[in-house]
């Protein structure tokens, strides 16, 4: 009996359950590098050569361990392109009599694989992903009769479930939240160490050959290329990440630095959405951390909550919600994603330097994400489906299960306030709050109207001027709202001056 084990690009896990109870000398595993999803969006030109060099890497460790490994490779000649008729090339070449592959993160790829049966004539088992600390199931059950979720909630029951960060059944130290001594202003003089770097080998440098070959309209830079591809180098960069940088996580969370792209973050996302890191050990490794007394907890609890909540939290929305999530747009936002996104060609200093950062790395931290983009587009009223393709292209961590929740619950609150209790919007203040961006930009932050003045501010007013019937009767709105109801008309209307001359110039010369 032949079976086939399908291992996809994301499930770089030795531990992956399709790979549970494989017998290494019947069992072939198949791997492949095919166009459909290389291209089904035009991903950043390292995000691709990033993919597949660790899956290289991967089957490499895998034959050495001895299995048998069917690697497909992009430019193979046989490659038909896709993961369905790769697996009825397998079927035909091997004679395979069942398939094995673990559930799919992706929702289009989940309801491929659940043709195959049918479509290849090849029974097929779809294994449960045991390396999410969350089951769809569970967080359905969690969710289940709650009209709104509060992902603090969902974090404790991850807390209490895995043991983390806990003293019996209540939180160490007493809290479950350490925000509060959290995200601090950006000091002067910082000195943000170095991230860590890998370099590419003989297998990377013909992926990067391959990538500038086959890719190259695609978005962003492909070199250096500086990415780890191997399990060893990502447990390389958790570790650099804990000595180095988790100590200050925690205070310069939200903080953003002209040219400092790496900041105090952990840069684990690309690593722990392909397999080649699990969740549970960069939680335990933080939490160790704290009780070796390297790092305080703060840090610790606040890098914790990330992992085993926010990640898990948007993966459980994700199932939940699809595949409605997807074109959701309850504040009916029409206007085009502008050409600066792609060139990062404006006068805005804050959207310049985290697109032209996005475009080198495939790397933004979070709060240049969330905070300068994604507020960006909130305000200004940015289509869901343009943005939402956006950050599937540009992002090297990005698959849709984490990008979507981030993106249209997260930022846009296209989903109506299911994943957030109201829209992050912030004007210029927040961002000059938190960075050094304001001092060089062409804008005056502190100015509210006119030509000069900080797009940010005239946009923010307008975003809760335009979708006040949607969002005046939030209560976490109430203050906005308020102030709102005594502004002079006047200044309505300039504010809506403003926003026509910001689209006219965005539109005509895509440089505002
Ligand atoms: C608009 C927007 C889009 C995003 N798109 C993605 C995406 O496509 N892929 C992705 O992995 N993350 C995404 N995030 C979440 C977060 O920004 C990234 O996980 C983080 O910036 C990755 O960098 P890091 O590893 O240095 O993270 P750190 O700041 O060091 O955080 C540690 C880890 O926590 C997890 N994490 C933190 N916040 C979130 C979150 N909101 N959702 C899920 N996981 C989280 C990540 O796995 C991350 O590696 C998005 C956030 C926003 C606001
Ligand atoms: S002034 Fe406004 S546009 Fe310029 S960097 Fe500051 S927040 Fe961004």
């Amino acid at each position: 009996m032949t079976t086939l084990r399908m291992v996809l690009g994301d499930q770089l896990s030795t531990t992956i359950s399709a790979l549970e109870g494989a017998d290494k000398r019947n069992d072939i595993i198949l791997m492949c590098e095919v166009i459909d999803e290389a291209t089904y969006v035009k991903h950043h030109k390292k995000k691709i050569a990033f993919l597949f060099s660790a899956m290289r890497h991967f089957a490499d460790d895998l034959s050495k361990d001895g299995f048998q490994v069917r690697y497909i490779r992009l430019d193979d000649p046989e490659n038909t392109g896709s993961f369905k008729t790769e697996v009825a090339r397998a079927i035909t070449a091997l004679g395979v009599d069942r398939i094995i592959v673990t559930e799919p993160n992706e929702y289009r790829v989940f309801a491929d694989i659940k043709t195959w049966v049918t479509d290849l004539g090849t029974p097929v088992e779809i294994r449960a992903d045991h390396r999410f600390l969350c089951h769809a199931d569970e967080f359905q059950a969690w969710a289940k009769g709650r009209k709104q979720l509060r992902m603090e909630y969902f974090y404790r029951l991850m807390r209490r479930k895995y043991n983390i960060l806990m003293d019996g059944d209540l939180p160490l130290g007493g809290q479950w939240n350490y925000d509060a001594e959290n995200r601090k202003p950006p000091k002067n003089g910082l000195d943000v160490p170095p991230p860590f770097h890998s370099s590419p080998d003989h297998i990377t440098q013909e992926v990067i050959d391959l990538v500038s070959q086959r890719f190259a309209t695609h978005f962003g830079d492909l070199l250096p290329f500086h990415f780890a591809t191997t399990r060893k180098d990502a447990l390389a960069v958790l570790h650099h990440f804990i000595n180095e940088r988790l100590p200050l996580f925690g205070d310069y969370q939200d903080a953003m630095l002209t040219n400092e792209p790496w900041m105090y973050h952990s840069h684990i996302s690309f690593y722990l959405n392909c397999g080649l890191l699990l969740p549970l050990e960069c939680a335990q490794a933080a939490e160790q951390s704290y009780h070796d007394g390297h790092a305080p907890l703060n840090a610790v609890e606040g890098f914790i909550r990330q992992i085993i909540g926010w990640r898990e939290y948007v993966r459980g929305i994700y199932w939940m919600q699809m595949p409605n999530y997807a074109t959701a747009n309850y504040l009916e936002a029409q206007n085009p994603l502008p050409a600066f996104f792609w060139n990062a060609q404006t006068k805005m200093n804050c959207l310049r330097q985290c697109i032209t950062e996005t475009k080198e790395n495939a790397y933004a931290h979070h709060i240049q994400r969330l905070m300068v983009i994604g507020n960006f587009a909130l305000i200004a009223g940015i289509d869901p489906d343009k943005v939402n393709e956006w950050f599937l292209i540009v992002y090297a961590d990005a698959y849709e299960w984490v990008e979507l929740p981030n993106v249209s619950g997260m930022i846009l609150f296209a989903d109506g306030g299911y994943l957030a209790s109201k829209p992050y919007a912030a004007s210029g203040a927040y961002i000059n709050k938190m960075s050094d961006y304001c001092k060089g930009c062409s804008y005056n932050v502190s100015v509210k109207n006119g030509p000069t003045a900080c797009p940010f501010n005239y946009l923010y007013w307008d975003f809760f001027i335009r979708n006040q019937d949607k969002l005046r009767g939030n209560p976490r709105l109430n203050h906005t709202y308020a102030t709102l109801a005594k502004m002079d008309p006047v200044k309505q209307a300039a504010i809506s001056d403003d926003v026509t001359r910001f689209w006219k110039d965005t539109l005509t010369n895509g440089l505002s």
